[in-house]
């Protein structure tokens, strides 16, 4: 399409191809997906849109935007990025750069997640009237669309629009003009402060931070904010400041008022991460433990710049995450020298005057230190290097990982599975906890049931679609070797998705 327009600062892309229809002339969606796409089947998806590749291949000239900025600075991917590990985000990218078969929404965990997408096109009245005074032509902020951000922190409540984004009118890149405002949104003090944060990670985009250091840093921010009972984390106590900051009703509200049980979200994030949490639970809990001191922009790069070394005692229990402070002092790093060659009790006998002032000076990092190496020398065999061990089973268990990775065809990889296909599965088996490089691994990409569905699912939509073959739900069921009984709620919702592609 001739003289594409370029994204505003902050625009979603949808808004920009609603543009260059207007540009255009062009009144029929269907023509307009032909135009920029080249492909009547692309879903007007707000917030993380697929074929990115096509629209920055509408700007020739000298090849900017990129695809990837269009990706950074016009989409809402900034603010799952951050959450999710590193081969996750990469994926994410590769699909929305070309076509994703509603991937996209499972793979970021949005499907999943307890915050949901907005159903409705949100708009600020007061920013549109700027944009038409600037620019001559209004145009949808990301910001509007982030779910659960109720204000524009410059004029306060958004306005609810008539546009639905999961009806009938899927493949329909609805202009600015053609929006009419329903309602204003009703809004809380906490509003204001939730939007802030999240224009704060839209404006900073970062990715490729591990569960293991986002399980760091969280101990360190409880630590540091002084929420510790002895060397454990005081949940009760961050519970009461969380619901004291933010409130009982407005938490209820977004759909995240923690539970006082095991198994709440809040308890969950100051523990070991074994998966991602969405931004507004970062968020949520960040802002209120600093009592809405600390940037959640900062928090992120904080957590993005910790080392967690793979290769210390560190990652054989994880309590010994718990290390506030990395060993600098010259009595650590002699109590550490010691430690590598006799127990903590043998340590503690022969040097009495060094434990003693570790223990008025680094209480918290002694206990963690001398946990993981007491567990250590009191439990293991010691005719068997397990580190070593650990280090080349954890080679081979890689090696299988990515030979398996980009093979649609392949079988369920279950933990079980994956260890079955090690040399020494049986001793692997049964000593997992002496492995952690190993146990790492396998918890980071055994495939879940929904997550090995989903693949069946794809792998035979596009089997089908290759041999141009009718696909109906039965049929792409059954090629999936799939059954209604089976299905998770997620791959049925997926399902329904592809169809209605
Ligand atoms: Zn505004």
């Amino acid at each position: 399409m001739l003289g594409f327009p370029k994204p505003y600062p902050e625009e979603l892309l949808y808004s920009t191809v609603a543009r260059a229809g207007v540009h255009d002339g062009e009144t029929s969606p269907k023509q307009l997906l032909d135009q920029v796409f080249l492909n009547r089947k692309v879903i007007a998806t707000v917030d993380l849109p697929s074929h990115v590749q096509s629209i920055a291949q509408q700007y020739p000239e000298n090849g900017e935007p990129s695809t990837a900025s269009l990706i950074d600075q016009h989409t809402l991917l900034p603010i799952y990025a951050p959450f999710m590990p590193a081969e996750r985000v990469l994926k994410l990218r590769e699909w929305m750069t070309g076509s994703s078969y509603g991937a996209v929404h499972l793979a970021s965990g949005i499907a999943a997640s307890r915050v949901k997408a907005k159903n409705n096109l949100y708009v600020c009245k007061q920013c549109l009237l700027e944009q038409q005074s600037i620019y001559g032509e209004g145009f949808l902020h990301r910001l509007w669309q982030v779910p659960l951000v109720k204000v524009c922190p410059i004029h306060g409540a958004l306005s609810r629009t008539n546009i639905e984004l999961d009806s009938e009118h899927r493949h329909t890149f609805f202009p600015i003009d053609s929006v009419e405002r329903i309602n204003d949104v009703l809004i809380d003090n906490q509003d204001q402060v939730f939007a802030k944060q999240s224009a704060n990670l839209l404006n900073n985009y970062c990715e490729g931070i591990s569960y293991s250091q986002w399980t760091l840093f969280y101990k360190r921010f409880a630590a540091n904010q002084n929420y510790l009972n002895g060397s454990r984390i005081d949940h009760a106590q961050i519970r009461e400041t969380v619901v004291k900051f933010w409130g009982k009703k407005w938490l209820e509200g977004v759909g995240l008022h923690p539970v006082d049980a095991e198994t709440s979200w809040l308890k969950s994030i100051f523990r070991k991460h074994r998966k991602s949490f969405s931004f507004a639970e970062h968020i949520v809990a960040i802002t209120a433990l600093s009592e809405g001191q600390v940037n959640i922009a900062y928090a992120i790069q904080e957590a993005a710049s910790l080392k967690v070394h793979l290769d210390s005692a560190s990652t054989r229990m994880p309590q010994t995450d718990v290390i506030f402070e990395s060993p600098t002092s010259p009595d650590q790093l002699q109590w550490l020298a010691l430690l590598s060659e006799c127990s903590p009790k043998l340590a503690r006998n022969g040097n009495k005057a060094l434990y003693a002032r570790l223990y008025r000076n680094h209480h918290d990092w002694l206990m963690a230190i001398d946990l993981a190496f007491h567990t250590e020398s009191s439990v293991v065999n010691n005719r068997v290097d397990w580190p070593q061990r650990d280090r080349q089973c954890a080679r081979e268990l890689k090696h299988i990982i990515e030979s398996l990775a980009d093979y649609l065809d392949a079988p369920h990889l279950s933990r079980t599975f994956l260890i079955h296909q090690l040399n020494q599965r049986a001793t692997i088996e049964k000593n997992l906890s002496r492995l952690p490089r190993c146990e790492f691994l396998l918890s980071k990409y055994s495939e879940s049931t929904t997550e090995y569905q989903a693949r069946r699912l794809v792998r035979a939509y596009l089997v089908m679609k290759e041999k141009q073959k009718e696909i109906k739900r039965w049929s792409l069921i059954r090629e999936a070797g799939l059954s209604d009984e089976r299905m998770t709620n997620l791959v049925s919702e997926l399902l329904t998705e592809i169809l209605r592609d």
